[in-house]
């Protein structure tokens, strides 16, 4: 009998669902955390619904998952999406699309997006040569429609808060068959607090992750606290960050609001040199330029800071010099930085200039 073929994972393109850009900032007040730590019994989740099978399939609970000879873990599964017939790798910590037991939602927008903690092979009926993973899932907004959310924040509130391609990192632990993963899904992280984002750029039309969604099951209802909102500006108001636009202050090491920023009454003139006109583009991210660009939810920090110091290590180079630098990094980039980026602001904390 000739041995099995080898299966080779095919790359495919993730299907990248379209982005409205009709969502508006809009103030909000702090919220404090209270999230329901008094109840005993963690119903099974309504929100989410339970895990997501396809007909025939049965789900076992987290708890069934850790009994010893019943299920062996595996370090990681060839999926076939049966879309396409093409195979997918599933390791631990990457995210996958879900298809929910709706069959109505079946776009990239609206299948499930669940992180992959565990991957879970079974070894008796009725699980056997079945495979389980083992995730907590992320939260779009739309997801947050059957989650009481702590004091302060209504349904129209957290739709303007959170960006039509944001992801709340949750807590709310699932085991779904492999059977309904449909694909994997590219995840960015948006680091809020530090000054230049790992991550590089966000293209716009990508799924990203900012805050973590703390839930908890309380009698059948989902209560839900979002992590990290009341330490933003000076303000405390959570914004959507495609729409308003942020300045860093290095004294303070903290992002401001644009609006939150003292106008500068000194309007400096231009720097004739080319490299002092750059080297003026404020660390600004945000909604940055009239068009929607990658660079914007990230910041100009990491272009700048790459020019920054190859001209420490060339301070005698010509302007044309530098003009191959910045097409080297993305003449674009800063074409436009210069051009709308132009109007400097004083930190409302300690007045430097951002
Ligand atoms: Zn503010
Ligand atoms: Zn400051």
């Amino acid at each position: 009998m000739p041995g099995a073929p080898t299966v080779k994972p095919q790359t495919r393109r993730i299907t990248e669902p379209r982005v409205c850009r009709t969502a508006k900032a809009q103030a909000l007040r702090t919220v404090e955390a209270r999230t329901c730590r008094t109840l005993k019994a963690r119903v099974r989740p309504t929100v989410k619904a339970m895990a997501p099978t396809t007909a025939g399939d049965q789900v076992p609970t987290i708890t069934m998952l850790r009994r010893p000879g019943h299920f062996t873990a595996r370090p990681g599964l060839f999926i076939t999406q049966p879309s396409t017939g093409d195979f997918l790798s599933v390791r631990g910590g990457d995210v996958v699309f879900v298809r929910p037991p709706d069959a109505s939602r079946e776009t990239p927008d609206t299948f499930w997006k669940l992180r992959v903690n565990d991957i879970y092979r079974g070894e008796k009926k009725p699980y056997r040569d079945q495979y389980f993973l083992l995730g907590t899932w992320y939260y779009a907004r739309e997801d947050l429609q059957d989650v009481t959310l702590s004091d302060g924040f209504d349904r129209k509130e957290i739709v303007t808060i959170l960006d039509e391609m944001e992801l709340l990192s949750s807590n709310h632990q699932d085991v779904i068959s492999s059977s309904t993963v449909e694909d994997a899904c590219r995840l960015y992280n948006l680091d809020t607090k530090g000054r230049s984002s790992l991550t590089g750029e966000i293209p716009h039309d990508r799924w990203y992750s900012r805050f973590n969604l703390n839930i908890t099951f309380c009698q059948g209802k989902a209560l839900g606290f979002i992590e990290g909102l009341d330490d933003i500006c000076s303000c405390h108001y959570p914004h959507n960050p495609r729409v308003v636009q942020e300045r860093f202050c290095g004294s303070c090491c903290k992002w401001f609001h644009f609006e939150c920023c003292r106008p500068n009454p000194d309007s400096p003139s231009s720097p004739s040199r080319l490299i002092d006109r750059i080297l003026t583009i404020p660390c600004a991210r945000g909604k940055l330029h009239k068009s929607q660009h990658d660079w914007e939810l990230t910041g100009t920090a990491q272009n700048l800071d790459l020019i920054r110091t190859w001209y420490q290590e060339n301070p005698d180079a010509s302007d044309r010099l530098v003009k191959d630098k910045m097409e080297e990094i993305s003449f674009e980039f800063f074409r436009l930085s210069m051009q709308d980026l132009t109007e400097k602001r004083l930190c409302p904390v300690c007045g430097t200039e951002l």
